[in-house]
Protein backbone atom coordinates (compact mmCIF):
# COMPACT_ATOMS: atom_id res chain seq x y z
CA UNK A 1 0.00 0.00 0.00
CA UNK A 2 1.66 3.67 -0.72
CA UNK A 3 2.82 5.09 1.90
CA UNK A 4 1.20 8.21 3.04
CA UNK A 5 2.25 10.92 5.39
CA UNK A 6 0.29 11.30 8.70
CA UNK A 7 -1.53 14.37 9.13
CA UNK A 8 -1.23 17.07 10.13
CA UNK A 9 2.56 17.35 9.51
CA UNK A 10 3.43 19.53 12.69
CA UNK A 11 6.94 18.40 13.24
CA UNK A 12 9.57 19.06 11.09
CA UNK A 13 10.39 14.94 11.66
CA UNK A 14 7.38 14.36 10.05
CA UNK A 15 7.89 16.79 7.06
CA UNK A 16 11.55 15.34 6.15
CA UNK A 17 10.10 10.95 6.58
CA UNK A 18 7.05 12.04 4.51
CA UNK A 19 9.50 13.30 1.93
CA UNK A 20 8.11 16.48 1.45
CA UNK A 21 11.41 18.44 1.77
CA UNK A 22 13.04 20.57 -1.10
CA UNK A 23 15.49 21.76 1.03
CA UNK A 24 14.98 25.30 0.25
CA UNK A 25 16.79 25.76 3.98
CA UNK A 26 14.71 28.28 5.46
CA UNK A 27 13.91 25.76 8.63
CA UNK A 28 17.64 25.73 9.02
CA UNK A 29 17.63 29.80 9.37
CA UNK A 30 14.50 30.15 10.92
CA UNK A 31 15.34 27.93 14.10
CA UNK A 32 16.59 29.54 17.12
CA UNK A 33 18.05 26.27 18.36
CA UNK A 34 20.39 25.18 15.99
CA UNK A 35 19.13 21.58 15.75
CA UNK A 36 18.69 21.53 11.92
CA UNK A 37 21.55 22.36 10.20
CA UNK A 38 22.86 21.27 6.20
CA UNK A 39 26.05 18.93 6.76
CA UNK A 40 27.73 18.85 3.14
CA UNK A 41 29.12 15.27 3.63
CA UNK A 42 25.37 14.48 3.38
CA UNK A 43 24.72 17.02 1.28
CA UNK A 44 20.94 15.11 0.16
CA UNK A 45 19.10 15.76 3.07
CA UNK A 46 19.02 18.25 6.22
CA UNK A 47 20.90 16.80 9.35
CA UNK A 48 18.95 17.32 12.71
CA UNK A 49 20.57 17.22 16.45
CA UNK A 50 17.18 15.94 17.92
CA UNK A 51 18.49 16.89 21.92
CA UNK A 52 18.67 20.23 20.39
CA UNK A 53 14.97 20.32 19.10
CA UNK A 54 12.60 22.32 21.77
CA UNK A 55 9.35 21.25 19.36
CA UNK A 56 8.15 25.13 18.68
CA UNK A 57 7.01 24.12 15.15
CA UNK A 58 8.47 27.60 14.21
CA UNK A 59 10.62 25.24 11.12
CA UNK A 60 7.15 23.87 10.38
CA UNK A 61 5.55 27.10 9.85
CA UNK A 62 8.24 28.40 7.93
CA UNK A 63 8.25 25.56 5.52
CA UNK A 64 6.82 26.31 1.99
CA UNK A 65 5.93 22.28 1.34
CA UNK A 66 4.28 21.97 4.41
CA UNK A 67 2.12 24.80 4.07
CA UNK A 68 1.08 23.86 0.24
CA UNK A 69 -2.41 23.20 1.74
CA UNK A 70 -3.19 26.45 2.61
CA UNK A 71 -2.42 28.02 -0.79
CA UNK A 72 -5.42 26.79 -3.07
CA UNK A 73 -4.77 29.59 -5.44
CA UNK A 74 -1.13 28.35 -6.73
CA UNK A 75 -3.04 25.19 -7.77
CA UNK A 76 -5.95 27.08 -9.40
CA UNK A 77 -4.82 31.09 -10.24
CA UNK A 78 -2.89 31.87 -13.70
CA UNK A 79 0.32 33.30 -14.05
CA UNK A 80 -0.02 37.24 -14.16
CA UNK A 81 2.78 39.08 -15.21
CA UNK A 82 3.49 42.96 -15.33
CA UNK A 83 5.82 42.88 -18.21
CA UNK A 84 8.11 40.02 -20.37
CA UNK A 85 10.62 40.29 -22.10
CA UNK A 86 14.10 38.06 -23.97
CA UNK A 87 17.33 39.45 -22.35
CA UNK A 88 20.69 38.19 -22.55
CA UNK A 89 23.62 39.93 -20.74
CA UNK A 90 26.19 42.08 -22.76
CA UNK A 91 28.47 41.17 -20.51
CA UNK A 92 30.77 38.89 -22.49
CA UNK A 93 32.54 36.95 -19.49
CA UNK A 94 28.88 36.13 -18.08
CA UNK A 95 27.54 34.42 -21.28
CA UNK A 96 31.04 32.64 -21.56
CA UNK A 97 30.08 30.94 -18.01
CA UNK A 98 26.31 31.58 -17.30
CA UNK A 99 23.59 29.40 -18.55
CA UNK A 100 21.57 30.56 -21.38
CA UNK A 101 21.25 34.28 -21.84
CA UNK A 102 23.03 34.91 -18.03
CA UNK A 103 20.26 37.33 -16.77
CA UNK A 104 20.07 35.61 -13.20
CA UNK A 105 24.22 36.81 -12.70
CA UNK A 106 23.93 39.67 -14.36
CA UNK A 107 20.92 40.97 -12.30
CA UNK A 108 22.45 40.12 -9.23
CA UNK A 109 26.01 41.24 -10.16
CA UNK A 110 24.30 44.84 -11.45
CA UNK A 111 22.39 44.82 -8.16
CA UNK A 112 25.47 44.41 -5.84
CA UNK A 113 27.53 46.85 -8.28
CA UNK A 114 24.95 49.58 -8.29
CA UNK A 115 24.72 49.54 -4.14
CA UNK A 116 20.92 48.55 -4.85
CA UNK A 117 21.62 45.71 -2.25
CA UNK A 118 24.51 44.48 0.27
CA UNK A 119 24.65 40.86 -0.87
CA UNK A 120 22.66 38.25 -3.17
CA UNK A 121 21.61 35.10 -1.70
CA UNK A 122 23.06 32.17 -4.28
CA UNK A 123 22.68 28.66 -4.71
CA UNK A 124 26.55 27.62 -5.21
CA UNK A 125 28.91 24.59 -5.19
CA UNK A 126 32.22 23.11 -4.23
CA UNK A 127 34.33 20.38 -5.55
CA UNK A 128 32.26 17.46 -7.13
CA UNK A 129 29.23 20.26 -7.10
CA UNK A 130 28.47 19.55 -3.78
CA UNK A 131 25.81 22.10 -3.03
CA UNK A 132 26.94 25.32 -1.65
CA UNK A 133 24.48 28.29 -0.31
CA UNK A 134 26.28 31.27 -0.50
CA UNK A 135 25.78 34.56 0.49
CA UNK A 136 27.40 36.49 -2.32
CA UNK A 137 28.87 40.32 -1.29
CA UNK A 138 31.14 40.83 -4.71
CA UNK A 139 29.83 40.53 -8.44
CA UNK A 140 33.06 37.81 -8.68
CA UNK A 141 31.29 35.70 -6.10
CA UNK A 142 27.75 35.84 -7.74
CA UNK A 143 29.96 34.77 -11.01
CA UNK A 144 31.11 32.09 -9.42
CA UNK A 145 27.09 30.39 -8.76
CA UNK A 146 26.44 31.16 -12.25
CA UNK A 147 25.72 27.53 -13.35
CA UNK A 148 22.14 25.61 -13.49
CA UNK A 149 22.31 22.72 -11.07
CA UNK A 150 18.80 20.92 -11.35
CA UNK A 151 19.36 19.87 -8.25
CA UNK A 152 18.53 20.96 -4.60
CA UNK A 153 20.94 23.45 -2.83
CA UNK A 154 19.43 24.95 0.70
CA UNK A 155 20.37 28.62 -0.10
CA UNK A 156 17.90 29.80 2.52
CA UNK A 157 20.59 28.60 5.11
CA UNK A 158 22.36 32.06 4.36
CA UNK A 159 19.44 33.65 5.66
CA UNK A 160 20.84 33.21 9.10
CA UNK A 161 23.86 34.55 8.33
CA UNK A 162 22.67 38.91 7.99
CA UNK A 163 24.05 40.24 11.30
CA UNK A 164 25.85 42.79 9.47
CA UNK A 165 23.72 43.12 6.08
CA UNK A 166 20.52 44.91 5.45
CA UNK A 167 19.08 44.41 2.34
CA UNK A 168 19.30 41.44 0.09
CA UNK A 169 18.52 39.74 -2.84
CA UNK A 170 17.23 36.46 -2.91
CA UNK A 171 17.78 33.99 -5.59
CA UNK A 172 15.95 31.20 -5.44
CA UNK A 173 13.38 28.32 -7.05
CA UNK A 174 9.52 29.10 -6.64
CA UNK A 175 9.47 26.68 -3.38
CA UNK A 176 12.19 29.03 -1.68
CA UNK A 177 10.51 32.13 -2.60
CA UNK A 178 7.51 30.84 -0.94
CA UNK A 179 9.38 29.88 2.49
CA UNK A 180 10.84 33.67 2.01
CA UNK A 181 6.80 35.03 1.75
CA UNK A 182 5.75 32.27 4.65
CA UNK A 183 8.76 34.67 6.85
CA UNK A 184 7.27 37.55 5.70
CA UNK A 185 4.05 37.03 6.32
CA UNK A 186 5.27 35.57 10.33
CA UNK A 187 7.16 38.91 10.56
CA UNK A 188 10.32 37.10 11.31
CA UNK A 189 12.90 39.49 11.32
CA UNK A 190 15.30 37.99 8.66
CA UNK A 191 12.70 38.83 6.05
CA UNK A 192 12.63 42.36 6.45
CA UNK A 193 16.11 42.36 5.08
CA UNK A 194 14.60 40.73 1.69
CA UNK A 195 14.33 44.09 -1.01
CA UNK A 196 14.10 42.01 -4.00
CA UNK A 197 13.06 38.30 -5.04
CA UNK A 198 14.05 37.06 -8.16
CA UNK A 199 12.72 33.68 -9.09
CA UNK A 200 13.83 30.98 -11.41
CA UNK A 201 11.59 28.57 -13.98
CA UNK A 202 11.09 25.06 -11.85
CA UNK A 203 9.62 22.38 -13.74
CA UNK A 204 11.06 19.70 -10.90
CA UNK A 205 14.77 19.42 -9.26
CA UNK A 206 16.06 16.15 -7.80
CA UNK A 207 18.64 15.70 -4.71
CA UNK A 208 22.51 15.79 -4.94
CA UNK A 209 23.03 12.27 -4.96
CA UNK A 210 20.30 11.27 -7.64
CA UNK A 211 22.03 13.72 -10.07
CA UNK A 212 25.66 13.55 -8.93
CA UNK A 213 26.06 10.06 -7.62
CA UNK A 214 23.53 8.32 -10.26
CA UNK A 215 22.60 10.19 -13.32
CA UNK A 216 26.31 11.50 -14.28
CA UNK A 217 28.38 8.19 -14.12
CA UNK A 218 25.17 6.71 -15.91
CA UNK A 219 25.90 9.20 -18.63
CA UNK A 220 29.44 8.54 -18.40
CA UNK A 221 30.61 11.45 -17.58
CA UNK A 222 33.39 11.82 -14.94
CA UNK A 223 32.42 14.36 -11.99
CA UNK A 224 35.61 15.64 -11.51
CA UNK A 225 35.32 16.94 -15.17
CA UNK A 226 32.18 17.98 -15.27
CA UNK A 227 31.45 21.53 -16.00
CA UNK A 228 27.63 21.94 -16.97
CA UNK A 229 24.71 21.01 -16.74
CA UNK A 230 21.73 21.44 -18.77
CA UNK A 231 18.16 20.38 -19.99
CA UNK A 232 17.06 20.68 -23.58
CA UNK A 233 14.76 17.83 -24.04
CA UNK A 234 17.46 15.71 -22.76
CA UNK A 235 19.57 15.86 -19.57
CA UNK A 236 22.84 16.83 -20.93
CA UNK A 237 26.28 16.71 -19.30
CA UNK A 238 29.08 18.85 -20.63
CA UNK A 239 32.91 18.44 -19.04
CA UNK A 240 35.87 20.54 -19.55
CA UNK A 241 36.91 19.54 -22.57
CA UNK A 242 33.56 20.36 -24.05
CA UNK A 243 31.92 16.89 -24.75
CA UNK A 244 28.58 16.10 -24.27
CA UNK A 245 27.55 13.56 -22.34
CA UNK A 246 23.55 12.78 -22.76
CA UNK A 247 20.41 10.81 -21.02
CA UNK A 248 16.74 10.90 -21.94
CA UNK A 249 14.49 13.02 -19.87
CA UNK A 250 12.62 10.21 -18.34
CA UNK A 251 15.82 9.19 -16.50
CA UNK A 252 15.69 12.63 -14.79
CA UNK A 253 12.04 12.77 -14.33
CA UNK A 254 11.80 9.06 -12.74
CA UNK A 255 14.11 10.51 -9.92
CA UNK A 256 11.41 12.96 -9.20
CA UNK A 257 10.62 13.32 -5.23
CA UNK A 258 7.21 13.69 -3.49
CA UNK A 259 8.53 17.52 -2.87
CA UNK A 260 8.36 18.40 -6.55
CA UNK A 261 5.70 16.40 -7.29
CA UNK A 262 3.37 18.17 -5.04
CA UNK A 263 4.57 21.78 -6.22
CA UNK A 264 2.35 24.00 -8.09
CA UNK A 265 5.09 26.37 -9.32
CA UNK A 266 6.71 26.88 -12.58
CA UNK A 267 6.58 30.43 -12.26
CA UNK A 268 7.13 31.90 -8.77
CA UNK A 269 4.26 34.05 -8.13
CA UNK A 270 5.93 35.50 -5.05
CA UNK A 271 8.95 36.86 -6.93
CA UNK A 272 9.56 40.02 -8.71
CA UNK A 273 11.01 39.04 -11.40
CA UNK A 274 11.22 35.61 -12.83
CA UNK A 275 14.18 34.07 -15.24
CA UNK A 276 14.50 30.98 -17.48
CA UNK A 277 14.93 29.29 -20.52
CA UNK A 278 11.48 28.25 -21.83
CA UNK A 279 10.00 30.45 -24.41
CA UNK A 280 13.34 31.83 -25.18
CA UNK A 281 16.11 30.79 -28.29
CA UNK A 282 19.24 29.59 -27.06
CA UNK A 283 21.63 32.21 -26.07
CA UNK A 284 18.42 34.40 -24.73
CA UNK A 285 16.62 34.18 -21.39
CA UNK A 286 12.44 34.75 -20.82
CA UNK A 287 12.57 37.61 -18.18
CA UNK A 288 9.12 37.63 -16.66
CA UNK A 289 8.18 41.31 -14.68
CA UNK A 290 5.73 40.33 -11.46
CA UNK A 291 5.45 43.22 -9.15
CA UNK A 292 6.22 47.20 -9.53
CA UNK A 293 9.30 46.64 -7.66
CA UNK A 294 10.71 43.65 -9.87
CA UNK A 295 9.84 46.59 -13.22
CA UNK A 296 12.01 49.54 -10.67
CA UNK A 297 14.76 46.55 -10.75
CA UNK A 298 14.86 45.70 -14.53
CA UNK A 299 14.76 49.05 -15.32
CA UNK A 300 17.81 49.92 -13.31
CA UNK A 301 19.56 46.80 -14.49
CA UNK A 302 18.50 47.01 -18.05
CA UNK A 303 21.57 48.80 -19.50
CA UNK A 304 23.21 45.65 -18.36
CA UNK A 305 21.27 43.40 -21.38
CA UNK A 306 20.13 43.42 -24.63
CA UNK A 307 16.02 43.17 -24.80
CA UNK A 308 13.58 42.23 -27.24
CA UNK A 309 9.61 41.39 -27.12
CA UNK A 310 8.81 37.71 -26.81
CA UNK A 311 5.66 36.29 -29.34
CA UNK A 312 2.77 35.59 -27.35
CA UNK A 313 3.41 31.93 -28.83
CA UNK A 314 7.00 32.54 -26.51
CA UNK A 315 4.72 33.45 -23.75
CA UNK A 316 2.43 30.89 -23.85
CA UNK A 317 5.66 27.86 -23.88
CA UNK A 318 5.68 29.28 -20.31
CA UNK A 319 2.02 29.71 -19.16
CA UNK A 320 1.46 26.10 -20.91
CA UNK A 321 4.38 24.47 -18.95
CA UNK A 322 2.81 26.43 -15.55
CA UNK A 323 -0.87 24.86 -16.37
CA UNK A 324 0.50 21.53 -16.87
CA UNK A 325 2.42 21.34 -13.84
CA UNK A 326 -0.11 22.83 -11.31
CA UNK A 327 -2.81 20.22 -12.83
CA UNK A 328 -0.16 17.49 -12.02
CA UNK A 329 0.33 18.88 -8.64
CA UNK A 330 -3.12 19.29 -7.77
CA UNK A 331 -4.12 15.84 -8.57
CA UNK A 332 -0.79 14.14 -7.18
CA UNK A 333 -1.56 16.17 -3.65
CA UNK A 334 -4.82 14.66 -3.64
CA UNK A 335 -3.31 11.26 -4.18
CA UNK A 336 -0.08 11.47 -1.73
CA UNK A 337 -2.55 12.98 1.05
CA UNK A 338 -5.75 11.89 0.99
CA UNK A 339 -7.44 15.07 1.50
CA UNK A 340 -7.84 17.95 -1.27
CA UNK A 341 -6.39 21.03 -1.69
CA UNK A 342 -7.62 23.43 1.17
CA UNK A 343 -9.08 21.12 3.53
CA UNK A 344 -7.80 22.37 6.44
CA UNK A 345 -5.16 19.74 8.07
CA UNK A 346 -4.95 22.23 11.43
CA UNK A 347 -7.85 24.18 12.55
CA UNK A 348 -7.51 27.74 12.60
CA UNK A 349 -7.16 27.59 16.32
CA UNK A 350 -3.82 25.55 16.60
CA UNK A 351 -2.89 27.10 13.17
CA UNK A 352 -2.77 30.63 14.82
CA UNK A 353 -1.12 29.47 17.95
CA UNK A 354 1.67 28.29 16.04
CA UNK A 355 2.18 30.82 13.63
CA UNK A 356 2.21 33.09 16.67
S1 LIG B 1 10.70 22.41 16.21
FE1 LIG B 1 11.70 24.37 16.76
S2 LIG B 1 13.59 23.74 17.79
FE2 LIG B 1 12.82 21.92 16.72
S3 LIG B 1 13.89 21.94 14.75
FE3 LIG B 1 11.95 23.03 14.47
S4 LIG B 1 12.43 25.23 14.82
FE4 LIG B 1 14.12 24.00 15.64
S1 LIG C 1 11.40 22.40 2.49
FE1 LIG C 1 12.70 23.94 3.38
S2 LIG C 1 11.71 24.60 5.27
FE2 LIG C 1 10.76 22.66 4.60
S3 LIG C 1 11.89 21.10 5.76
FE3 LIG C 1 12.87 21.31 3.76
S4 LIG C 1 14.51 22.79 4.08
FE4 LIG C 1 13.13 22.95 5.79
S1 LIG D 1 9.50 21.69 -8.26
FE1 LIG D 1 8.91 23.10 -6.65
S2 LIG D 1 9.59 22.06 -4.77
FE2 LIG D 1 10.70 21.13 -6.48
S3 LIG D 1 12.60 22.29 -6.58
FE3 LIG D 1 11.15 23.20 -8.05
S4 LIG D 1 10.19 24.86 -6.92
FE4 LIG D 1 11.18 23.53 -5.42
Amino acid sequence: MKWQPKLPITSVYTLLEADICSLCGACVAACYWGALYFNPQQPSQLARENKLCVNCSRCVIVCPQATLWARKDLYHEDVKVLDAFHARSKNKDVLSRAQDGGVTTTLAMSALEKGLVDAVVLAGTEDKWVPKPVLAFRAEDVLGCSKSKYFYVPSLVELGRLDNVNKIMVVGLPCQIRAVERLAELDVGISRKVAYKVGLFCAHNVDYSSMIEKLAPKAGVNVNRLVKIDIKRRLIFYDKEGKSYELPLSEFESLTRPSCLQCPEFVSRGADINVGFRGASEGWNMVLVMSKLGERLFNEVMDGFEVKKPSSEDLSRVYDMDRKKREKAGNYFMEFYGAGLGDRFLDYATWRVICR
